[in-house]
């Protein structure tokens, strides 16, 4: 049994109080519907990774008419905005990211039945853009001053080849914030506090090549490396506990008119993962073992010629461990306690907290979806046909609400359970 500490609880209770927070819990459910229509909009807007400017323009936009100071474009295309607190608490940031794993042209509109919401990239991660606009607003509505600045940031490069790039902008152009909560995950009950270490390398084998009955034997065969490579790699027993993954990708080597050849160049990507450091930097050392042992096994059956590998490094999400019991992770577990959401700790994370987190800076990454049952789970992330649950859409709002008050502290009430 999950038991949250007397200080954290006692906080928690206080807020809870309140009748400034409680009319804003009473807004933003009743500003669920305007969230739900202003989603629809920005969902048009379409921003694959690394072309973001259109969707940043129009949270620029937004974050401008709702008060916030200092509204600029940051290093990376990241969109920042500031809501100064009373300047006694720590600086707090609350972020979702611009970005979609899909190419222009995706998005064709946005259908609304059973509950759901479709269209690419409706939940992952423009529902979290949306949220924090109906946050903003009932935080005004309800003149709210927090304890500590917020700064309330649209990030960039989070997906694939993104690789966090906007969220990693961020906190160098800004060392001095405190704590980082991230909305990025479906279902608002898992609790993200740890982070996964990920990296993605891609490796390349190249030698001579050749004809495949003229040069046989008097040179040394790249694809057969890389093959050689992948099959050690594959062999890798990765732990359970914690999660270890690895999987190879992209085994490109040849073309179609050298199926008689053989090929000078092969290469592969790998990518691998792990919640421990030690079993990370352990499975790391095995990959690039088995690389160069490989190369070298197969230029010493020939003797002749030599295989050179190159390797690359595609991604690299640096990540790191919190307290279960940390402030924040009580007061998340709280929280959706409060909203009649059951919490569970998830295990591990990819997400802009990785980034706060492997920096020592307290961090959590929360849902943009109540997703009580399977069916409302299933939303096809990363897929064309996205969808997000949006009944309940107001509880993950007022859960980033509660979070951010715990988290800066709430003027002339209380301070950050953060920092307390
Ligand atoms: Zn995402």
């Amino acid at each position: 049994m999950y038991e949250v500490s007397p200080r954290v609880k006692t906080q928690f209770e206080k807020m809870r109080q309140l009748d400034q927070v409680k009319r804003l819990l009473d807004f933003i459910k009743a500003d669920e519907r305007k969230s739900i229509d202003e989603l629809k909009e920005l969902v048009l807007v379409e921003a694959p990774t690394h072309h973001e400017e259109a969707r940043a323009a129009v949270i620029a936009e937004k974050f401008r008419a709702l008060g916030l100071e200092d509204v600029h474009t940051g290093r990376g295309g990241n969109v920042i905005g500031l809501r100064r607190g009373a300047g006694n608490g720590p600086k707090v940031l609350i972020e979702g990211h611009l970005d979609t794993v899909f190419p222009f042209g995706s998005v064709k509109g946005v259908e609304e039945r059973d509950g759901f919401l479709y269209a690419p990239g409706i939940g992952d991660d423009t529902r979290a853009l949306a949220m924090m606009l109906s946050l903003l607003r009932g935080l005004n509505a309800t003149g709210i001053r927090t304890a500590g600045d917020v700064y309330f940031v649209a990030t960039t490069r989070e997906e694939g080849t993104g690789a966090l790039g906007g969220m990693k902008d961020f906190l160098e152009e800004h060392p001095e914030i405190e704590i980082s909560l991230d909305i990025d995950s479906n279902d608002m009950s898992r609790i993200i506090f740890e982070a996964t270490l990920c990296q993605t390398w891609e490796f390349t084998f190249r030698g001579q090549g050749g004809h495949a009955w003229s040069a046989f034997g008097t040179v040394a065969q790249p694809v057969h490396a890389a093959a050689r490579a992948v099959a050690k790699i594959a062999s890798y027993e990765a732990p359970a506990q914690p999660k270890t993954t690895f999987a190879v990708s992209n085994f490109h080597a040849g073309n179609i008119s050298g199926v008689h050849a053989i090929a000078s160049e092969a290469s592969f990507i790998v990518n691998f993962r792990s919640n421990g450091a030690d079993e990370f930097a352990r499975e790391k050392q095995f990959i690039f073992d088995a690389v160069e042992t490989a190369a070298r096994e197969e230029s010493e059956k020939w003797g002749k010629n030599t295989i050179e590998v190159s390797s690359r490094c595609i991604c690299d999400i640096p990540g790191g461990a919190q307290d279960a019991h940390s402030p924040l992770v009580e007061a998340a577990w709280l929280s959706l306690s409060s909203l009649d959401v059951s919490p569970w700790l998830e295990q591990g994370g990819s997400t802009n907290a990785n980034i706060a987190i492997s920096k020592g800076v307290p961090a959590l990454c929360m849902g943009r979806a109540w997703a009580p049952d399977e069916n409302s789970k299933r939303v096809h992330n990363h897929s064309l046909d996205e969808k997000l649950h949006i009944v309940n859409a107001h509880k993950p709002v007022q859960h980033i609400a509660q979070m951010l008050l715990m988290a800066a502290g709430l003027d002339g009430e209380f301070g950050s359970i953060v920092k307390g």
